[in-house]
């Protein structure tokens, strides 16, 4: 149950409500909210004077819920906005992971070049093996965040584990939870009090009502600002790397209310299928996709096989714009 305090209420009669009910208490200046389990469906009438609205839930997705809030929320990341009424569906390249200044900087100027506004690039990799690549670490983040301040581009990278949250908080605009992190805790609750967008991959093996519960724990940790993101799950198929759970994503778009961003690359693992599939994503309607690029793909240190060279992303780049005015929606 979600249960809003009339205003005016202490904070520490809000604490004791909280301590009661075994509830979350997300407080600011404006608004005091309890967040119980969604097993509670009533609370007692000696709390009628302190509660101003109730909203009864079904399962644990509360906060993320559309149960909740009707409109996707709208998420600003400096001069870009997605969620709300923007009807924007914001597209992210970037190479899988950062390896030198001169492959950033290629696909920095390449975003320039196209008015791509956010540039992906992952400095600490959670790899499936401990003996290939694991990033350049904190050199990789500076290399990002000089791009950020030469180019004027937004930055998206990876948080591998708490270790270095706070220098990928300090170094990026948006936050990135990869798949094989997504049920790590300490990275949940470091990012629930982020003060930074954050947007959270699906685990390959993860049921949708798990994946929702994650980003439940951002939300109630007190970050709003929580974009979930699809990048294909396991599945008896293994000619393609990962199955995009397309049906996944209209679940998502119909009972939450977080923007949704998707992941045709790692879905699929192989740079043919991408520009099809990216098509195929826009024309769901999200908020966003993110695709992998490389300035030559086949030295890549990670991904190799699914990353796009630039000619290739100039290419699908410019077929997304009608595919996205189709269903209402523009590129940004
Ligand atoms: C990535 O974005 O490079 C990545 C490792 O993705 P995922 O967490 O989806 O595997
Ligand atoms: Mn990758």
């Amino acid at each position: 149950m979600i249960i809003h305090l009339k205003p005016g209420i202490a904070k520490e009669k809000a604490e004791n409500l909280a301590k009661e009910l075994q509830a979350v208490l997300l407080a600011d200046e404006t608004k005091k909210i309890l967040v119980t389990p969604s097993a509670l469906k009533s609370v007692d009438s000696r709390f009628d004077d302190v509660v101003a609205e109730k909203f009864v839930f079904n399962d644990d997705l509360l906060l993320g819920s559309r149960q909740y809030r009707k409109k996707t929320r709208e998420i600003r990341i400096g001069n870009i906005l997605i969620g709300g009424d923007s009807g924007h569906t914001l597209v992210i390249t970037g190479p899988c992971s950062v390896e030198s200044e001169t492959q950033i900087e290629t696909m920095a100027r390449l975003c320039v070049e196209l008015a791509v506004k956010m540039l992906r690039g992952g400095a600490f990799k959670p790899r499936t093996s401990p003996y290939t690549f694991q990033g350049l670490g904190t050199a990789g983040s500076k290399l990002l965040s000089r791009m950020r301040e030469k180019y004027g581009l937004k930055i998206i990278s990876e948080v591998r584990d708490a270790t270095h949250i706070e220098e990928i908080i300090e170094y990026s605009d948006v936050i990135q939870i990869g798949a094989k992190s997504m049920y790590d805790h300490g990275i949940l609750r470091r990012c629930g009090s982020a003060g930074k967008p954050v947007m959270i991959k699906r685990g390959f093996g993860t049921l949708l009502q798990e994946f929702v519960q994650a980003a439940e724990f951002i939300l109630s940790g007190g970050n709003e600002n929580v974009i979930l993101c699809e990048r294909g799950i396991r599945t008896f198929e293994n000619k393609t790397r990962f199955t995009l759970d397309l049906c996944g994503v209209s679940y998502l778009k119909e009972k939450t209310n977080l923007p949704v961003i998707l992941d045709p690359s790692h879905a699929i693992g192989y740079a043919y299928g991408v520009p099809d599939l990216t098509r195929a994503c826009i024309a769901m309607g999200v908020d966003g996709v993110i695709i992998e690029s490389h300035p030559d793909p086949k030295t890549a240190l990670s991904d190799a096989s699914q990353q796009l060279n630039p000619d290739e992303f100039r290419k699908l780049y410019k077929s997304l714009a009608p595919v996205a005015k189709a269903v209402g929606r523009i590129i940004v």
